[in-house]
């Protein structure tokens, strides 16, 4: 699912903030990438994610090779693949959490109607059904973080990537959303989560350790 061969990233200005970064991660793996602040974990994941390209080496996802893509077939890749999660959860302020969760597929080309009978799924999956028309602020943290992983996964995407999804939630939180990543990955989504979180990298059966760009050390 994920091939990383002598990948490098060096910033404009000048900062190299990945060198040489060999990774395989196989379809259906749950991997935690864990290291100290500025060792590279958004960097990479950024790069896993098509969302940035690297300076050298060769990133393959689902077999692609995102180099020889162009932007639109890259963003294609993305839409249809790639599910994202973000510690500060990303929804829109104004619409519930069945609209957020349908813009999941807005660049899917999927029908409106379609769209919403398919969030009320993913809602439903993450356990919110009772939820769908609550706004972002009627929301608890662990509910948002919820609506912003049914969102990720509404269009059932091979590859999760989440960025220390549990990073704003308390332990309760924290613990069901962990859950819900995991029954993902057991239905066979590839999860990659960035954590500093204690919990979530003793759950993952495979940790990925970064360290001042470099991959220090990888413990299934
Ligand atoms: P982490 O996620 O482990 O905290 P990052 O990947 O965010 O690490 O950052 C790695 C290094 O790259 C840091 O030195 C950071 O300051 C730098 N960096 C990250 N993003 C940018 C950017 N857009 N422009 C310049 N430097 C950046």
């Amino acid at each position: 699912m994920i091939e990383l061969t002598g990948v490098g990233k060096t910033y404009p200005g000048g900062v190299r903030a990945l060198h040489d970064v060999n990774l395989r991660v196989g379809a259906g793996e749950l991997v935690a990438i864990v290291g100290p602040s500025g060792s590279g974990k958004s960097t990479l994941l950024h790069l896993i994610g098509t969302l940035d390209r690297p300076s050298t080496g060769t990133v393959l996802i689902d077999g692609h090779d995102v180099a020889a893509l162009s932007d639109r077939e890259v963003s294609a890749l993305r839409a249809r693949r790639i599910g994202f999660v973000f510690q500060h959860f990303h929804l829109a302020e104004g619409l519930s959490a069945r609209e957020n969760v349908a813009d999941g597929l807005l660049y899917a080309g999927v029908p409106r109607r379609e769209r919403g009978r398919r969030a009320v799924a993913a809602l439903e999956r993450v356990g919110l059904g009772h939820r769908l028309d609550h706004r972002q602020a009627e929301l608890s943290g662990g509910e948002r973080q919820r609506v912003a992983v049914a969102r990720a996964v509404v269009g059932e995407p091979a590859l999760l990537l989440a960025d220390e999804p549990t990073g704003n939630l308390d332990s309760v939180s924290g613990t069901e959303v962990l859950g819900i990543l995991r029954e993902l990955n057991a239905a066979g989504t590839t999860v990659a989560i960035i954590t500093h979180d204690n919990e979530v990298a003793s759950a993952a059966p495979r940790r990925i350790r970064m360290r001042d760009g470099r991959t220090e050390g990888d413990v299934s």
